[in-house]
């Protein structure tokens, strides 16, 4: 059997992502600390992040309501390994938190940081609330993370 051939390549990228509509009157509202949901005129369910059809009955999603900042960790996970945030050119040192967190008021989750990164003490249930940064720009990231309560 052959060794596979490894080529090393170096690339320099420069990409953007286009935000649907949806998306970009939700990064707007995240500029003012405003954290809003779509919901669903058929089956009433809130999605966060904001999506175009419902994936229930999929209708359009043209209603918009506030969410509460503050929400409970559905899931959660401590990364090990660091990576490259795509947003910032930077990596994140490891090891850190993730979370799937639901805010009050709506139905389905974001995928966030967290302030802990101790297996022992993240759990299920917890209770988090946004940290925003000093300076927003309209993009997910102007939630810093999410605080784990007391
Ligand atoms: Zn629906």
């Amino acid at each position: 059997m052959n060794a596979p051939i490894v080529v090393q390549v170096e690339m320099n990228q420069v990409w953007r992502y286009a935000a649907c509509a949806e998306m970009a009157r939700f990064c707007a509202g995240l500029k003012q600390r405003r954290i809003e949901a779509m919901r669903c005129g058929g089956c009433a369910r809130r999605y966060l992040p904001p999506r175009p059809f419902c994936g229930n009955c999929h209708l359009r999603l043209t209603e918009w309501v506030p969410v509460s900042h503050e929400g409970v960790l559905d899931a959660w996970t401590v990364v090990h390994l660091p990576i490259l945030d795509g947003r910032t050119g930077t990596t994140r040192d490891a090891p850190y938190g993730m979370g799937l967190i639901r805010l009050d008021g709506a139905d389905t989750t974001i995928n966030h940081y967290l302030d802990l990164n101790d297996a022992g003490r993240l759990a299920v249930g917890l209770r988090v609330r946004a940290v925003w940064r000093d300076r927003l720009e309209g993009a997910i990231d102007d939630i810093r993370h999410f605080e784990v309560l007391p």
